[in-house]
């Protein structure tokens, strides 16, 4: 047996440079994003997750859009919970890899495909939450494709719903680039159906870029 079994004061320090290894990979994490323009979540947006989780205390979470694992480390650290993630991009997923290899969580799967060709790859699992975190102009697709599988009162989070607060001013949207109308119209027709659909109840808040929280009634 290892001595530092029977030491208490040695597992506290384990542990306490556990943490700390932790919370400088998810520093270094942060200056990744930065330095190479990575869209992770905001921080007042993070703190919102982060207490939704707290308080749902999910088992089984989907996250579409991994980016280099960030929120899903994050999410993971919360909660303990198992993560499914989705990203399409190879230099992503193999940053997220190594990001969640170096944090050593065992309970993070991160699927390298497009979110709308990755159904059949978690069609068996039942979700707690749902966060929705990539291509903007597929969230209905990405809702209508992976809400089948979350349980009696889960969670649906989508993020970046107000797009930098273009999606509200629709008299704005002759400003806008053409590709960015054609999201940003698409990201307020969402918006629309998801705060009148009545199997949910959805909240959305200004937090960070723009969040929605909606609980299958
Ligand atoms: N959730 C991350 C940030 C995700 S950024 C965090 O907060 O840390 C959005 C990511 O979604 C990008 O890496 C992009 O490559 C990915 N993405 C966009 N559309 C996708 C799709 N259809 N399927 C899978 N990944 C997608
Ligand atoms: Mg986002």
């Amino acid at each position: 047996m290892d001595k530092r079994d029977l030491d208490p004061t040695a597992l506290v320090i384990v542990k306490e440079t556990n943490t700390i290894n932790f919370n400088e990979k998810i520093e270094s994490m942060r200056k990744y994003a930065k330095e190479n323009g990575v869209p992770i979540i905001k921080d007042e947006g993070l703190v919102f997750l982060k207490n939704i989780i707290g308080l749902k205390r999910p088992t089984n979470i989907l996250e579409i859009g991994t980016a280099i694992g960030y929120s899903a480390a994050i999410m993971n650290q919360v909660s303990n919970s198992n993560i499914y993630t989705i990203e399409r991009d190879i230099n992503m997923y193999n940053e997220a890899k190594r990001n969640i290899d170096d944090l050593n969580i065992k309970n993070i799967n991160i699927i390298f495909k497009d979110a709308l060709e990755a159904f059949d790859l978690v069609k068996d699992i039942k979700f707690d939450l749902i966060f929705i975190d990539a291509a903007k102009a597929q969230y209905t697709k990405f809702f209508d494709m992976y809400t089948p599988l979350l349980n009696k009162n889960g969670v649906v989070v989508c993020d970046n719903m107000l797009f930098h607060g273009v999606v509200a001013n629709e008299e704005n949207y002759d400003n806008l680039t053409k590709g960015l109308r054609g999201l940003v119209r698409k990201l307020n027709a969402f918006t629309k159906e998801l705060m009148q659909n009545e199997k949910y109840d959805t909240t959305l808040y200004d937090i960070g870029d723009g969040m929605s929280v909606s609980i299958l009634k």
